[in-house]
């Protein structure tokens, strides 16, 4: 046999615990097919002392909103009203003018509809928890509401329907924007988290945007709950809604698949509409995206169906919510391997931890909200609740799976930082978040590698430096496990390895 590619000189990082470490990986046909080998190689890379990883997989990110969000005027920078006003006055628009980046928390004070009149007509600035907007005045009259010009949840999502669909091309083209970010910083595998109806859908039609020119990156997409339809098929079936044709979970191919069917429970800690318990020190306890029942039995039938579910789920209410729909479904139709996810799982009551692990439900957390919002999210919960936002150890001592994620563009989309933060938990300002959460930084890798690929129903093509697995690997200038872990995020991605093939490749090993 004569290999594709030989890759020597680095210092490898299998992540395999049955084989930890290598001195070369072979590759044939996209694949690894042996370590340390004398095989003989069409073309031999020498790495030069580089640190090889298996490829970042990111199990929750929205590649077509942070694409979008990449080319639209962003006001994330801003930190007065009159700023963001100046920087909105300057922009080309269509019908709409679109903006994002909208942070509240930043500002001198909040933006106004009346802000926004004087910029121009239908002005839309999407708030960064993608769970708000706020818009103009002829937009609210629009929609009927009287507010001040921030709307949240499903008033946004009126206000959405109104500026969708975009064409095809578009999409397609913010997927791709977004797919570079994500192929750039080491990522391989990225699960976009919910196309179609609902909070973030951009057209009816939306697949054939990642459908329409290979990606620089692997891609599984989620499809919203409420694109489930009722269909006639046999009784014998047990199904009650479906997407038409039956297509579900896992169909496609290494490059491009359907993955878990999306829903929205509750909104965000951002917008205070994550759903709690308890009331947040601000006051009020979040609200749920849709009536419970609606969301009960849409679930029942995705699970009915077929569908590995993603349940959106931030505050412990919500959480609830999702662990009794998920147990319920589970007694209705056993389906030991469908192995549900909760995104976010962002506020866990001690109490929820054991139910999590006896559900065997993955938590899709993201690590890098410790850092852009560990200060807010900790006033926001107070001194109680602040140690259980978003969980490590306790899932892990309990063998629960952890997939690191980002959310981009809510937050930070590089897993070196997420993997960072999942060590460190601290916040943009030093404060401590509930440090007893802290993992390993291997366990870190860990979970943005095996874990989410776990979570993505992969882990046996992904996630290890392993005979049998594709070759996607991420080649870094130090190894994350042996350098301070402050300096994790500063690592340098030097190349992104997808089957086999230099897909970004600034140190230029492949020739
Ligand atoms: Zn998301």
């Amino acid at each position: 046999m004569i290999l594709d590619v030989k890759l020597t000189g680095g210092r490898f990082v299998t992540l395999d615990p049955d084989r930890p470490t290598a001195s070369s990986v072979g590759v044939w046909g996209g694949r690894v097919v042996a370590l340390d080998t004398d095989l003989p190689a069409r073309r031999v890379v020498d790495l030069g002392g580089a640190t090889v990883l298996p490829g970042f997989v990111d199990a929750h990110v929205h590649l077509a909103w942070a694409g979008r969000a990449s080319r639209v005027p962003d006001v994330s920078g801003c930190r007065t009203v009159a700023e963001v006003l100046d920087l909105l006055r300057g922009v080309p628009r269509g019908e709409w003018l679109e903006a994002a980046g909208y942070d509240h928390r930043v500002l001198d004070r909040p933006l106004t509809a009346r802000d926004l009149d004087a910029v121009g007509q239908r002005v839309y600035v999407q708030d960064v928890s993608g769970h708000a907007c706020v818009v103009s005045s002829d937009v609210l009259a629009l929609v009927g509401s009287d507010s001040d010009g921030f709307l949240a949840e499903a008033a946004q999502t009126a206000v959405r329907a109104m500026i969708l669909p975009y064409p095809v091309t578009d999409i397609a083209s913010d997927v791709r924007l977004g797919a570079e970010q994500c192929l750039r910083e080491g990522i391989v595998l990225a699960a976009e988290a919910g196309v179609g109806a609902g909070l973030i859908g951009s057209s009816p039609v939306e697949i054939a945007a990642y459908q329409r020119s290979p990606l620089p990156i692997r891609v599984q997409v989620m499809v919203s709950a409420w694109e489930l339809q009722e269909v006639a098929a046999h009784p014998a079936d047990g199904l009650r809604r479906a997407l038409p044709l039956g297509i579900r979970t896992g169909l496609g191919s290494e490059w491009l698949s359907i993955g878990a069917l999306k829903l929205w429970t509750d909104g965000g800690m951002i917008a205070r509409t994550a759903a709690l318990t308890s009331p947040y020190t601000v006051g009020g306890v979040g609200q749920w995206q849709d009536e419970p029942a609606r969301m009960r039995d849409v679930l029942l039938d995705g699970h009915a169906a077929g569908w590995q579910l993603a349940v959106h789920a931030i505050g412990d209410r919500a959480i609830d919510f999702a662990l009794d729909v998920i147990e319920e479904a589970q007694a209705a139709v056993p389906r030991p391997g469908a192995r549900h996810r909760i995104e976010h799982c962002g506020l866990v009551r001690p109490d929820q931890l054991d139910r999590i692990a006896a559900l065997g439900v993955v938590p899709v957390v993201q690590p890098s909200f410790l850092w852009a919002y560990g200060d807010d999210y900790s006033e926001i919960m107070g001194p109680e609740r602040a140690p259980w936002l978003y969980r490590g150890r306790s899932f892990l001592d309990r063998g629960v799976v952890v997939a690191g994620s980002s959310d981009r563009p809510v937050a930070d989309g590089s897993p070196l930082r997420g993997i960072r933060f999942m060590v460190e938990r601290r916040s943009r300002s030093g404060l401590a978040v509930g440090p007893d959460e802290a993992v390993s930084v291997t366990e870190a890798l860990v979970a943005y590698t095996s874990g989410a690929a776990y979570a993505c129903g992969v882990e046996d093509v992904l996630g290890s430096i392993t005979p049998g697995k594709l070759a996607d690997f991420v080649v870094l200038d130090d190894d994350p496990r042996a350098v301070p872990v402050e300096r994790i995020s500063d690592l340098a991605v030097l190349a992104t390895v997808i089957g086999g093939e230099f897909r970004h490749d600034p140190a230029g090993f492949a020739g």
